[in-house]
C-alpha cells in the first residue's frame, strides 16, 4: 500500500457487493463434481499400463511395424492399427486390464471387441474368428477371442487388426500426414505394447 502513488486509492473501484458474496451452493456442488471427474480421470492415467501383444504367441515378427498409418489402404484411407498374422483359432486376449466396453459385429471389423484400459485409451481387436462374448472386466491376458479373419479381411490370411484409441484428444501427436488429425486419438500400438524391437 506504502508503494502506490498518494490517490491511488481512490481510483480501485469498490468490490462488487456479489463477488464478495461466499460461493453459491450449486457452485460448491459444481466445484466438487469438477474435482471428483479430475481425480478419476487422473487415476485412469495412474493405472499402470503394462502392455503386451494381444495374440497369444505372437512375437514383434508376426506383424510389420511399418502398416501402422501405411497408405492407401482400403475404405479407411490409412491403416490406423496394425495386423498381427497368426493361425487362425489362436487365443486373442486383452492386453491390458479393464473393461469390455463393446462387442459386436462391424461391416469392416467383422468381430470385434474394444476393451477400455488404462489412460483412457480404447483398445480395439477386429476380425475375431467368434462373437463369443468375452468377460466384462479383463486382466492383461484375459481371452477375448480368437483369431479369425472376418469383416474385410474375409478371404486374406487369418489377423488381428489391433487398434489403441485414445479418448482424450493428444494434440501434440499431430503429424502432418494423410489424416494427421486423426494421430491425436490413434496411438501407435507398438507403445501401447511396449515392444521394442
Ligand atoms: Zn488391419
Amino acid at each position: 500500500m506504502s508503494a502506490q502513488p498518494a490517490g491511488a486509492a481512490a481510483a480501485v473501484p469498490a468490490p462488487d457487493a456479489a463477488a464478495a458474496r461466499p460461493p453459491a451452493r450449486w457452485w460448491r456442488l459444481a466445484r466438487r463434481l469438477l474435482a471428483a471427474a479430475m481425480a478419476v480421470l487422473v487415476a485412469g492415467f495412474l493405472v499402470p499400463e503394462p502392455g503386451r501383444i494381444p495374440v497369444e504367441g505372437a512375437t514383434p515378427r508376426d506383424w510389420n511395424p511399418r502398416s501402422f498409418w501405411h497408405e492407401p489402404w482400403g475404405a479407411s484411407g490409412v491403416h490406423q492399427g496394425i495386423d498381427i498374422f497368426a493361425p487362425h483359432g489362436r487365443p486373442v486376449v486383452s492386453p491390458v486390464p479393464g473393461i469390455v466396453l463393446f462387442q459386436g459385429q462391424l461391416p469392416m471389423g467383422g468381430n470385434v471387441v474394444g476393451v477400455l484400459g488404462p489412460k483412457w485409451r480404447v483398445h480395439y481387436h477386429a476380425h475375431l474368428a467368434d462373437g463369443a462374448a468375452p468377460p466384462r472386466f479383463v486382466a492383461a491376458g484375459t481371452r477375448i477371442g480368437a483369431v479369425g479373419s472376418t469383416g474385410n479381411a474375409a478371404g486374406k490370411p487369418p489377423h488381428l487388426h489391433y487398434a489403441v484409441v485414445s479418448l482424450l484428444p493428444l494434440p501434440w501427436r499431430y503429424r502432418p500426414v494423410t489424416q494427421g488429425w486423426k494421430r491425436m486419438f490413434f496411438v501407435d500400438p507398438a507403445e501401447a505394447m511396449q515392444v521394442q524391437r
